[in-house]
C-alpha cells in the first residue's frame, strides 16, 4: 500500500500517519518521487481500509500495490540502489567484481589467489568456509578456520570478503569477519535464516535457488530486508532444466526482469551456471552485456588440485584476460 501525499505536505503532517502505523506493527518506508512524497506500508496490510488512512488530509490518494515484495520493489524505491560496501559501490551503473577460489583450502592457497584477483581489479575476495555439498563425505570447507583465513586475506590485500552461511550457529562470527554475507542457493528459501541474517542489517548477497523462479528469489530478498537489512544484492546463478550439457542453465533474461522489478543490484555468477572453466568468459560477457551489476567468479591457482568446483574454476591469468576484456563491454553498455 502506498500513500501519495498532497503537495507541500510537511514532515510534521505525514509524522502521525507514520507513527500510528508504524505502532501497528506496519513496516513504513519514505518514497521518494519527483515531486511527490509518498509513504509505502510493508507488512499485513490486509486490514487497512481506504477510510484508516484517509481520515487524514494530507493524503491525496492511495495506490494499493500488487506484488507481495514491496521493500524489494521497484513500486517503494523507484530509483537503482546503488550499495557502498566496504568502499566499493555497486547498482545502478557501478559494476563490481567478486572473485577467489569456491573453498578456502590453505592460508597459502587464499592469499595467493587473493593478491592474483586485486591485481587483476576484483573488488571482493569471495572463497567458502562452509561448504554445502552434496556428499555428506566430500570436503565442506574448513569453518570457522576458514573465516580466520579469509580475515587475513582481507587485511593482506584489503579486498573485502565475501562468504556463505549455511548455519545461524554462526551468525556472530560472520557478523564480526565478513563484508557480504552470501546465502546460497539450497538456503534460498530457508525462511529462518534468511530473517536471522537480515537482523544483523549487514550486506547480504542472496542467489537465486535450483528451481526457484525470479518472485520466488524476490520474496526471499523481501524476507531479509524485513529483517533489517537494507544492502541485498542479488545473484543469478543459474537454474536446474532438461539441459545437461552445462550445470545449470544460465537465465540471462533474469537480470532485466529483475532490473525491471526490484531497485537491487543483480550480479551474475557463470562459474556455477555452466559448470566448466571455458565457458566462464563467455558468460562473463554477456552479463556484463546484459547490464548485470556484477560477476562472482571462481578463481583457483591450481584448479586441477581444487578441493572443490575445479572444473569451473579459471586460473588467474584467464581472469586477468577477462577483467580487461569486461571492462571494455561495461564501458560500451554505459555509453549506449
Ligand atoms: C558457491 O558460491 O560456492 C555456491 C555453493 O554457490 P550456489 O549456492 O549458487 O550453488
Ligand atoms: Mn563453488
Amino acid at each position: 500500500m502506498i500513500l501519495i501525499l498532497k503537495q507541500g505536505t510537511s514532515e510534521k503532517e505525514a509524522e502521525p500517519i507514520k507513527q500510528k502505523f508504524e505502532a501497528m506493527g506496519i513496516i513504513i518506508q519514505e518514497i521518494k518521487g519527483e515531486s511527490t512524497r509518498m509513504i509505502g506500508f510493508a507488512g499485513d496490510t490486509s486490514k487497512i481500509t481506504d477510510d484508516d488512512v484517509t481520515v487524514y488530509s494530507c493524503v491525496e490518494r492511495i495506490m494499493r500495490v500488487s506484488e507481495p515484495y514491496k521493500l524489494a520493489g521497484r513500486k517503494f524505491h523507484p530509483q537503482d540502489s546503488i550499495f557502498d560496501i566496504a568502499g566499493r559501490k555497486i547498482g545502478g551503473g557501478e559494476f563490481a567484481v567478486i572473485a577467489g577460489p569456491c573453498s578456502v583450502e590453505t592460508e597459502e592457497q587464499i592469499l595467493s589467489i587473493a593478491e592474483s584477483v586485486k591485481k587483476s581489479g576484483a573488488d571482493f575476495l569471495r572463497g567458502g568456509a562452509f561448504k554445502p555439498r552434496t556428499s555428506p563425505y566430500a570436503f565442506k570447507g574448513l569453518g570457522l578456520d576458514g573465516l580466520e583465513l579469509l580475515e587475513l586475506a582481507r587485511k593482506q590485500t584489503g579486498l573485502p570478503v565475501v562468504t556463505e552461511i549455511m548455519d545461524s550457529e554462526y551468525l556472530e562470527a560472520f557478523a564480526e569477519k565478513v563484508d557480504i554475507i552470501q546465502i546460497g542457493a539450497r538456503n534460498m528459501q530457508n525462511f529462518t535464516l534468511l530473517q536471522k541474517v537480515g537482523e544483523l542489517k549487514k550486506p547480504v548477497m542472496l542467489k537465486r535457488g535450483l528451481s526457484s523462479t525470479i518472485d520466488e528469489l524476490l520474496m526471499s530478498a523481501e524476507y531479509v530486508i524485513a529483517g533489517g537489512a537494507s544492502q541485498v544484492i542479488l545473484c543469478e546463478r543459474g537454474i536446474r532444466t532438461f539441459e545437461t550439457a552445462t550445470r545449470n542453465t544460465l537465465d540471462l533474461s533474469a537480470v532485466p526482469v529483475l532490473h525491471a522489478k526490484t531497485h537491487l543490484p543483480v550480479v551474475v555468477d557463470p562459474s556455477h551456471a555452466t559448470g566448466y572453466a571455458h565457458l566462464v568468459e563467455s558468460m562473463s560477457f554477456a552479463a556484463a552485456a546484459c547490464g548485470a551489476d556484477g560477476l562472482i567468479i571462481e578463481v583457483h591457482n591450481n584448479p586441477e588440485k581444487a578441493l572443490c568446483d575445479g572444473a569451473q574454476s579459471v586460473k588467474p591469468e584467464t581472469f586477468d584476460g577477462l577483467m580487461k576484456k569486461v571492462k571494455k563491454i561495461r564501458e560500451c553498455v554505459k555509453n549506449s
